[in-house]
């Protein structure tokens, strides 16, 4: 956390494969609301970064027999052997007061790279787990998180009884498996709904959406209520 007279910290984690895509756009707005609230923010484009989502055997120093990758993660924090390009990214995420994921739904879902970076970063041992505990006893207690994305199917599609069903349920696994359960405060999302099936008018609306959404994120600090769209 930042102390009482530092600029609050944002770590964008940006999953897009296309600079030029309205998710993109999204994050850059974003990241400029932030900013305006006097945010240092922190932007990391796992594309751009060619950002590697599996955790494998080999990052992790002498390994013998049966890999068990919680175990070494718990292992690596103690002996200080994470690998390089985990640990930077670990020491972003730290660093940050709120973290913000932005990318398009996938399979209802965070795109692969992103939910690799989750698998990766989110390291038992130094955000849960160890020394830690899980949910309001783990390491992130006291800092936001907040999802950021496009989906390609219509905001009625996402309402109960729409043809997918309710948005609550496909955020689940998200909000309360990954964020709640390494400490964050998790946020109100904020989604543009079918966004490539905009007219240029309704997107640029749609990004002004996004700046006050994003400028009442800043400067306010309730969880999330029950409804999200
Ligand atoms: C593998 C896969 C799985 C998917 N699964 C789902 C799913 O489960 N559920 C679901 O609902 N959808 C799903 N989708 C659809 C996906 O969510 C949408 O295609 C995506 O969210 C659209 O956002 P985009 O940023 O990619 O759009 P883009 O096509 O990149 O952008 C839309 C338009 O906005 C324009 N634009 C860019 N920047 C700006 C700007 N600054 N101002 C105005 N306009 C701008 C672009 O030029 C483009 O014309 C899936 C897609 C894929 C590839």
């Amino acid at each position: 956390m930042s102390t009482p007279d530092a600029a609050p910290s944002a770590l964008i984690v940006h999953a897009h494969p296309e600079p030029a895509s309205f998710t993109s756009a999204q994050m850059a707005t974003a990241a400029q609301a932030l900013r305006d609230a006097g945010y240092r923010v922190d932007v990391l484009d796992l594309y751009a970064d060619a950002w590697a989502p599996t955790l494998v055997r080999d990052e992790f120093a002498g390994v013998e027999g049966h890999f068990k990758p919680q175990a070494e993660q718990m292992r690596a924090v103690r002996d200080g052997t994470l690998d390089a390009a985990v640990q930077a990214h670990l020491d972003r995420l730290l660093a940050a007061d709120l973290l913000v994921l932005s990318f398009p739904m996938w399979w209802f879902s965070l795109p692969a790279i992103l939910k690799g970076w989750v698998d990766r970063v989110f390291v038992m041992g130094a955000v849960f787990g160890g020394d830690h505990g899980l949910f309001e006893d783990a390491a992130l207690v006291g800092k936001r998180a907040m999802l950021l994305f496009t989906t390609g199917g219509s905001r009625e599609s996402f309402r109960p009884g729409g043809a997918f069903g309710p948005m609550d349920d496909f955020l689940f696994h998200i909000h309360r498996g990954m964020l709640e359960f390494v400490g964050y405060q998790v946020l109100d999302p904020v989604v543009t709904y079918g966004a490539a099936h905009m007219n240029d008018q309704e997107r640029a609306a749609a990004l002004d959406v996004v700046r006050e959404s994003v400028k009442r994120v800043a400067t306010d600090s309730r969880s999330r209520d029950v409804s999200l769209v």
